[in-house]
This record gives structure tokens, sequence and C-alpha cells, in this order.
């Protein structure tokens, strides 16, 4: 069994992530108020605590501008019959548009200690376990993200799928990446495609959702509750407690929700320094499952050696 361990996966965005569902000036705002505000506070409170998280970035908003993306397929969704890049500015760059491009952000996150863990959330935030989706454009986007991890240096390791719609399992593991953020539950799921042969983070997860709508009548203190509650789970039974969210989410009816991320990484901290469980990013921990299998089946670490069973046969 898994040691008490607790994973951190956020998905940042800025105006990439629903601009398909609906595209306003409040979508905008929200983009850019992550860049200048939630992401470096959000930063900050993991730093001051010493803790390192999976940050799942729309490799778009890396750059400081948008690359040619005319090898990209073109999606056909029913939901957003526009071509996909319509909404986002051409010729800006982020000192124009921080709401859409981030590489600043990027070059924080990646120079800050302790060290945090970049990761993908695809190139363009398309869906891709959905209809209109082709494994042509999943091929591209994970070529684009590829291309982008090599001029900026960091590994392709971790994945998180727009919407958590998994899909193209050995298209991404063709493209390098060694685990990607599975979510146990999907109310859809379009795809046919069982985890096969790629280290997977599946877990007892977490998400911690927005404040907008209805949500905002839900108490803070019940949000920290439920929060403590897992990681009393998770050192009481061992296994992985998989807290994600979006950075994003922080901006409505700010700054509740990142008050009880602050408390909820503090506590985290305390538990980790005294020794009752660990953080590690996900490809830390999908590094060392893959250790552990070869290990056990005395074999080499190519990704082709996966055993059928997911990650989730071995944690629980
Ligand atoms: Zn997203």
């Amino acid at each position: 069994m898994t040691q008490p361990t607790v994973v951190i996966s956020l998905d940042l965005e800025l105006s990439w992530g629903s601009f398909d569902l609906s595209f306003d000036d409040e979508l905008l705002k929200m983009g850019r108020w992550t860049h200048d505000i939630g992401v470096p506070n959000l930063l900050n409170h993991l730093t001051r605590n010493g803790i390192s998280a999976s940050w799942a970035v729309v490799g778009a908003m890396m750059r400081p501008s948008l690359p040619d993306v005319s090898g990209l397929p073109e999606v056909n969704y029913s939901h957003f019959s526009k071509p996909w890049f319509s909404y986002i500015p051409k010729y800006g760059d982020e000192s124009t548009h921080p709401e859409w491009f981030g590489a600043s952000l990027l070059k924080m996150i990646k120079s800050a200690k302790p060290e945090q863990e970049i990761g993908f959330h695809s190139f363009s935030h398309v869906l891709f376990g959905w209809p209109g989706m082709t494994r042509e454009r999943a091929i591209a986007e994970y070529r684009y993200c590829a291309q982008i991890a090599r001029e900026l240096g960091i590994p392709t390791t971790c994945f998180v799928f727009p919407r958590n719609l998994v899909a193209y399992l050995a298209e991404l593991r063709d493209a390098g990446f060694t685990c990607f953020r599975d979510a146990s539950e999907l109310a859809f799921r379009f795809s046919k495609n069982k985890l096969k042969s790629i280290g997977a983070i599946l877990a007892e997860s977490f998400l911690i959702r927005c404040e907008a709508g209805w949500r905002k009548y839900i108490p803070d203190s019940s949000r920290l509750r439920r929060l403590r509650k897992g990681l009393e789970r998770v050192r009481r039974n061992g296994g992985i407690f998989h807290v994600w969210f979006h950075p994003e989410n922080l901006y409505a009816e700010w700054p509740r929700l990142e008050n009880v991320v602050a408390c909820f990484l503090e506590e985290l901290s305390v538990q980790v320094r005294n020794g009752d469980l660990r953080c590690l990013t996900m490809g830390q921990l999908a590094n060392e499952f893959r250790t552990k299998v070869a290990i056990e089946q005395g074999c080499n670490l190519s990704p082709a050696s996966f055993p059928e069973a997911g990650y989730a046969n071995y944690v629980t």
C-alpha cells in the first residue's frame, strides 16, 4: 500500500479554459486577474509552506504570443462552430494580452523554490474525448506541447486533459508523457481507450470548485473541513489524496477561496514536516510507481513495459 501521500495539481489556463462555453468580458477579466494576482499569490502560498505542486499549463499560454497554428487540424464541435483560435489575438503578446499569454508566469513557476512541476494542460484546451475531436488533432496537440517543452527546457512528464476528458492515451505515451490525471467521477467518457500502458494518477481526488453561482453559499469552513477530512483519511488509511483545482477558481468572491487554500496548505505543511504524510508531484509519483513495477517485474523502465493494471490497483 502506498504511504500517505498528497498530490496537488493545478490546471492553469487564463482565458483558454472556457471561451468555447461563454466568451465575454468577465472571462477576460478573470484571465487577467489570474495572470496578475491569482498565480503569484498561489505560488507564494505553496512556496512559503514548502510544497511542490504539479502545474498543468495550457501550452499556448506558456509562450509570449501565439505560434503558427496552421499545423493543427481544425476541430468540429457542435457547441462551438467557429475556428478554435477565433478569439485568440493573433498579433498580441503577453504585454498587450496577459489574459491569454503568460510566459512570465511560467518563468516565475519554473524558478520557484521548492521546485514546482510543470506539465501540460494540452496545447490549446481542445476537448480530447469529445465528438468533433480527431486523432490527428490530438497528435498535433501533443506535438506542439513537446515542441514548447523543448523550447523552454521542461520535461514532457505530466498531462492533464481539458475537462478531464481522457482520450488518445497511446498517442500521449508515444509523445513521451509518463502520467496523466484520471478523474474517477466522470459523468461521460467517450473514449474507448482503457488505461493500458501509461502511469496514471488515479486516486481519491477532491476538486476545489470556484465560489461562483450557487456555490458561493457553501461556507468556507465546510470546504476546509472536507479538505481536512481527506488529509485525515489518507493519514489513517494510506493511499493518495489528490487535490486539484484551477488558479482561475480563486477569482470569484476573492479572497474567500484563496484563504481556504492558504489554510489547507499551512495545515498540510505542518503534517508533512511532522512526517505524518508526504506531498509529491504527479511526475514524482508516476516515477516511483514505474520504478516499483520495474523492480517487481525485473524489467526495464520503457513505457511499453507497464502492466495492464492501472495505478488505482496499485495504490489501493
Ligand atoms: Zn482546463
